[in-house]
């Protein structure tokens, strides 16, 4: 009798545990986002952090996951960051100053630690400079190690 419930024959309602109050569904997801972009370690667009959730709260939507940033973000704890012609990733708020780096084969953003550019020494004479944006494009680590092989199309992510 119990080997009838084994994995791969186990009737769906098994396997996942669905709570039936719209509440707690809703809590359950809201803590999936967060658990995704907490756990994630670098900025998060929010079709990555519809994947990212799923493992934690299987079946939340890309309309939950817009509304949950905005709640974040409302709430202060959560910052968007806008990268030139791309959707807005999300991070922890409350990080010092710092830059992002742009994967430009699997298009994953990564946070640089700070900002060591003496940017006034740019300046002409007689330019005072406020703020800055710094955005840097390259391959990640996975990228540049990864020697594509002809018929080999295994991709981690
Ligand atoms: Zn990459
Ligand atoms: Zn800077």
């Amino acid at each position: 009798m119990m080997e009838m419930w084994s994995a791969q024959h186990a009737p769906p309602d098994f396997v996942v545990e669905v709570p039936d109050s719209p509440m707690l569904r809703k809590t359950n997801q809201r803590e999936a986002i967060r658990r995704a972009l907490v756990e994630s370690g670098r900025p998060l667009s929010p079709q990555e952090i519809v994947q990212a959730a799923h493992t934690h709260a299987p079946g939340v939507g890309i309309a939950t996951v817009y509304r949950t940033l905005k709640r974040f973000t409302e709430e202060g704890w959560l910052v968007a960051i806008e990268l030139p012609g791309e959707s807005p990733r999300y991070e922890l708020a409350g990080k010092s100053h710092h830059h992002h780096f742009a994967c430009q084969s699997c298009g994953s953003v990564f946070e640089l630690p700070a900002c060591a550019v003496a940017l006034e020494r740019l300046l002409p004479a007689g330019f005072e400079l406020d703020e800055h944006e710094i955005v840097l494009y390259g391959r990640c680590p996975d990228c540049s190690n990864k020697r594509p092989k002809p018929g080999r199309g295994d991709r981690k992510r």
